[in-house]
Parts: C-alpha cells; sequence; structure tokens
C-alpha cells in the first residue's frame, strides 16, 4: 500500500481541515450527499503520457476551460461505493474490486481511458485512510466515497477526448431516505424508459441519471418515492429503479430478481445478495418478472416481499406500486422478514458485527 501510494498519490495534505468541534457537529446529522470532507484525490491522464500527477490534496475546486468535452458530449462515469466503521474502531470498504472493475468497464462503454484498478483501490484507500475522523460511527451511517472521471479535452469535435480527470470525493452520509427503512412507494413508468439493448444502462454513467430524472419527477408528482423502469422494447419487464436493483420474494421462499443482459446496471449489492441468498438456503433466480405478473402476484399472495438495493439506500422495501392504469400493495406493506434478514446478513458483514466467509471485507486500519 505504501508503495502504490508513493507510485500512483503525491501528499499535500489540506492546511485547513475542519476543526474538530465542526467536523463533530457535521457528523452529528450529515444528511445525504451534502458534507464532504477535507480531502479529495487526483489523477490525471493524456493520450502518449498516461495516468500521472495523482494527488491527495485539499478539497477544492475544479478548474476547467468551457470547451472541456465533457461539457459537451457527457463523457462522465461514476461509482459508489462506502467506508464503514469496525466494532473496534477500525474502517473497512465493501467489495472494493467490484468498483474497480465496473469502473474499468462504464470506462471502456463510454470510450475513456480505463482507470487501472491497482490505481482505482489506492485512491479510495487512501482518501478513507487521510480522512479517517471523517467516518461515522452512529448506527447505519458510513463514509461514501465517490470517485468519478470526466472528459478535460478542450475540444468540439466529436470523438473520445484525449485527455480525463479522476477525482474521489468523500461524504459522511446518514440514511439515504428521509423515512429511514419505511417502505417505499414507486412510480412504474410508462412514458419514460431508461436503457435499451446496445445502450448505456450497464454503464455507471452521469447521463444514465440525467435521462431518468424526468420520469422520476413525474412519479414524484403522483407522490411516488422512485420509479420503476419496463424494459425498452416490450414495455413489460421490470428493470430496475433509477439507482437501485429490485428483488422479489414468493411464498415458497424463492428470491428472484431480473437478469443482467446488458440494460441493467450490474449492482455490487445484487450480486451480494444473491450469494446471501444462497447462504440463507433460498432458492435465487435471475429471471425476468412482468409488470403483470407483478401486480397479479402481489395480489393473490404468491409475492410476499420486494425491495429495491444499493450502496446508498441498501435495502429498501417496496409497499406500493402505481402506474397510469393500476395500483397495488405488496404484502402488508411493512418490510417483510426475508428482505429484513437479508438486509442483516448483508449490513452485519459490511459493519463488520459478523465472519466474512466470502472475503467482502477489505480492512483498511
Ligand atoms: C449504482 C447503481 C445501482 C446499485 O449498484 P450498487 O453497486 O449495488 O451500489 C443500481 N442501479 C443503478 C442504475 C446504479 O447506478
Amino acid at each position: 500500500m505504501d508503495q502504490a501510494r508513493e507510485e500512483i498519490l503525491s501528499y499535500e495534505k489540506s492546511e485547513k481541515p475542519l476543526a474538530r468541534g465542526e467536523r463533530e457537529a457535521l457528523l452529528r446529522n450529515p444528511g445525504w450527499g451534502r458534507v464532504f470532507t477535507d480531502h479529495m484525490v487526483t489523477i490525471r491522464y493524456k493520450e502518449g503520457r498516461g495516468w500521472h500527477d495523482g494527488k491527495i490534496r485539499a478539497r477544492t475546486d475544479v478548474r476547467l476551460e468551457p470547451g472541456s468535452m465533457v461539457f459537451h458530449y457527457s463523457q462522465e462515469i461514476f461509482e459508489g461505493l462506502k467506508a464503514y466503521r469496525m466494532p473496534d474502531g477500525g474502517a473497512a470498504l465493501f467489495r472494493p474490486d467490484a468498483n474497480a472493475r465496473r469502473f474499468r468497464n462504464s470506462a471502456e462503454r463510454m470510450a475513456m481511458a480505463p482507470l487501472p484498478e491497482s490505481m482505482f483501490l489506492a485512491s479510495v484507500r487512501e482518501i478513507v485512510s487521510v480522512d479517517r475522523e471523517w467516518i461515522p460511527s452512529a448506527e447505519g451511517a458510513a463514509l461514501y466515497l465517490r470517485p468519478f472521471m470526466i472528459a478535460t479535452e478542450v475540444a468540439l469535435g466529436t470523438k473520445p477526448s484525449a485527455e480525463y480527470l479522476y477525482c474521489v470525493v468523500a461524504s459522511p452520509v446518514g440514511s439515504y431516505f428521509k423515512g429511514g427503512a419505511a417502505a417505499v412507494t414507486l412510480w412504474i413508468s410508462e412514458n419514460y424508459t431508461r436503457a435499451a439493448r446496445g445502450g448505456t444502462g450497464a454503464a455507471k454513467c452521469g447521463g444514465n441519471y440525467a435521462a431518468s430524472l424526468a420520469a422520476q419527477a413525474e412519479g414524484a408528482r403522483e407522490g411516488c418515492d422512485q420509479v420503476v423502469f419496463l424494459d425498452a422494447v416490450e414495455r413489460k419487464w421490470v428493470e430496475e429503479l433509477g439507482g437501485m436493483n429490485v428483488f422479489f420474494i414468493f411464498d415458497d421462499g424463492t428470491l428472484q430478481t431480473p437478469p443482467l443482459t446488458g440494460t441493467i446496471l450490474p449492482g455490487v449489492t445484487r450480486d451480494s445478495l444473491i450469494t446471501l441468498g444462497h447462504d440463507l438456503g433460498l432458492t435465487v433466480r435471475e429471471q425476468p418478472y412482468a409488470i403483470d405478473e407483478w401486480q397479479a402476484d402481489a395480489t393473490s399472495g404468491r409475492l410476499r416481499e420486494a425491495f429495491a438495493c444499493g450502496t446508498a439506500a441498501v435495502i429498501t422495501p417496496i409497499g406500493k406500486v402505481k402506474g397510469k392504469s393500476r395500483a397495488f400493495s405488496i404484502g402488508d406493506a411493512e418490510p417483510g422478514q426475508l428482505t429484513q434478514r437479508l438486509k442483516t446478513a448483508l449490513t452485519d458483514i459490511q459493519f463488520g458485527r459478523a465472519p466474512d466467509p466470502h472475503g467482502w471485507r477489505n480492512r483498511l486500519f
């Protein structure tokens, strides 16, 4: 690690870190994604030169020429992962290697320079290490890490940028939804789709989010918390939420989630829950599920529970689903028992409260 630090990142520690009292006040109620730590990581890329000028430095503005390509053609990708406070006061990341790999895959899809996984890992480990006082210790809280990369070549021609800026910022976070662990209501997006075969649905790029916001706003007008997207071809198969994967639990103890066909973001949480489902003795299916089946099964009681999952919101039970011409509830619209068991299994590993049989914890200190 020290060697990686020397080779990849030079240190310019902040001369003005936030005073302890102010930091602790912010950590008591950080909200979600509004508070940032003292430092950031930046690494630059230039064609012919490769990755260079890696730094851990005081967090500051990023200055860009207005002609920088990211402003015009949106070559931008990001990641999201958390550093968790361990019971002994140390800290660990959860499967950061999976984020490093996905970041590479996203870069390739967007024709951007792939960041070597070793650099990604060094960057996230180092920012947590230098800003370790910012890892909250309240129940369920964590230090959210946001690595991202933008096209910085100054040019208006449409071609892949020859220059990139990779950055990592860190933000202490509490619960994603204001209601905490209460069940959410979903709006079925019928006017908008999120991703089509051959598109960018499996890449973690900002453009996917930009494209989902009109649907999200429509859902909010309908009194819903989140949007659920259907496939773009048949407008029938449940895909995922704007930023979370979706799971279904049936009365025979089967756990089901839509398969990864290129239009769904391959969530690390999704992948982990498939493994934990097997560990808990559930039958796990990666199989398409139609919106009509969902309604019929929820009404008949064959479907017992449904939940959304992702790093940010962890596991969020789905209580109700609404669309232009339908509305139904799942179970008694309360968080289900198996949903809760899966959440406990996952978060006990993430927070170091349980053994780590799959080697998912990446201990930092
Ligand atoms: C990030 C993301 C997810 C969840 O992925 P995790 O790795 O579990 O955090 C799901 N869907 C979309 C669209 C995402 O961007």
